[in-house]
């Protein structure tokens, strides 16, 4: 079964980690290399988050790894870095477990990592902080994303700024003017990114309808920026001219899609679409511009990997600026396909093809992306 669905996916490797003395069970798949700095070692680096949590069962945890994966290759390609795509997942025992990480399981998953040589690079992802990357880089230098031993930190801000930079992308393609005085902007979370988004574009002129879970943190952003709050329940219906979805997944569903009122949906979360190709082939039908959310939110994963390949800070800062024209592009492009979707992946895509046809073959099957072209899941950073 597992070789079944690695060789349509077109990963390069699976690794299975178990460790004896702190039970740690944890899967690492390295999708695609064919875009990575070439690594010390020889080998080509992957980027992608480590996400710990409590698994269904083995094979959720095996889906899930090999889903991200191959969602970051097309990410990292998008987002036109020198990195291919990569992710690992820890199966934790309790719900307790995933709130409360040790230095001991961080320390195993590194030395599993260092094994690879650098083929996998890690970062955050679910219930995985800066610390962690610090405990982890105590035994590995394959991980970026940390505070004191690793460097890079919490990539929220340049999340957010690259969220701000999509919206003005959909904007200017909708509207020809990037201009965000009077538009207004429905945020759903006001987390790491969402708020961080809120108070950018509240700063630049944007009417702002803010909503979260959190009513506390509701109250701070509205006495901050002015905005209006809603009830999360309400937030994907307000009548606007952006929404931002910046909460958690798959809010844009076979229920909710259909009472949509903005023009444009620009993502700070991730697989914001429950079905990305058929929901984002609805949206262009009922005439919405949807972002999508893997160009969309590019920035952290801009910022970490970049500086794992020793971009400097105006250069990653100028790649996240990038997003913005990027958009533009894929937004022209979909006109003549399905939908904006289908455009991103096709743009990704190519970058791939390009490589390998300058011979930068990765040592998966000629070096392409598997035969599955179009992942559902984009994740982590
Ligand atoms: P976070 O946990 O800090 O914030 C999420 C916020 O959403 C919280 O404030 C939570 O209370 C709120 N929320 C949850 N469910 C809600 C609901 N139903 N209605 C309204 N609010 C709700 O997470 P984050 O780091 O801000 O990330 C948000 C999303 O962006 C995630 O999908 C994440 O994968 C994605 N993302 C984050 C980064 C990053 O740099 N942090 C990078 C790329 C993508």
């Amino acid at each position: 079964m597992v070789f079944e669905q690695v060789t349509k996916m077109g990963h390069e490797q699976v690794v299975f980690v178990h460790d004896r003395e702190t039970g740690l069970r944890a899967i690492i798949a390295v999708h695609n290399s064919t875009l990575g700095k070439v690594q010390p070692t020889g080998v080509r680096a992957s980027l992608g988050g480590t996400r710990r949590r409590v698994y269904q069962n083995e094979e959720a945890a095996l889906n899930d790894v090999l889903r991200l994966s191959e969602g970051m290759t097309y990410k990292s390609a998008a987002a036109e870095l020198d990195l291919g795509g990569a992710k690992s997942v820890v199966l934790l025992n309790s719900k307790d477990e995933e709130k409360n990480p040790t230095e001991r399981e961080a320390v195993a998953l590194g030395k599993a990592i260092e094994r690879l040589s650098g083929r996998y690079v890690a970062a955050e992802d679910m219930n995985v902080t800066e610390q962690y990357v610090d405990w982890m880089a105590e035994v590995t230098k394959y991980v970026i994303g940390g505070k004191t031993r690793a460097k890079g930190g919490d990539p929220s801000p340049y999340t957010a700024q690259g969220v701000v930079n999509g919206i003005k992308g959909g904007l200017a393609y909708a509207n020809g003017s990037s201009d965000l005085k009077g538009v207004s902007i429905a945020i759903q979370g006001l987390g790491s990114v969402g708020e961080k988004v809120a108070k950018i574009v509240a700063a630049e002129g944007a009417t702002i309808i803010i909503t979260d879970t959190r009513k506390e943190k509701v109250d701070e952003v509205v006495a901050e920026t002015g905005g209006t709050a809603v009830n999360p329940d309400d937030i994907l219906a307000v009548e606007c001219d952006v929404l931002c979805p910046c909460a958690i997944g798959q809010v844009i569903n076979d229920d909710t899609i259909g009472g949509l009122r903005s023009r444009i949906v620009a993502p700070g979360a991730n697989n914001v679409l429950d079905k990305p190709l058929e929901h984002a082939a609805e949206l262009k039908k009922r005439g919405v511009v949807y972002c999508p959310d893997f160009i969309n939110n590019a920035g952290g994963v801009i910022r970490l990997g970049g500086l794992y390949i020793g971009m400097s800070e105006q250069q990653i800062n100028d790649k996240i600026d990038r997003i913005e024209p990027r958009l533009i592009e894929i937004l022209k492009n979909a006109e003549s396909m399905e939908s904006t979707y289908h455009a991103a992946y096709a743009y990704a895509q190519e970058r791939i093809d390009a490589a390998v046809e300058r011979g930068q073959a990765g040592p998966s099957a000629e070096g392409r992306v598997g035969s599955s072209k179009t992942p559902q899941t984009i994740g982590g950073l």
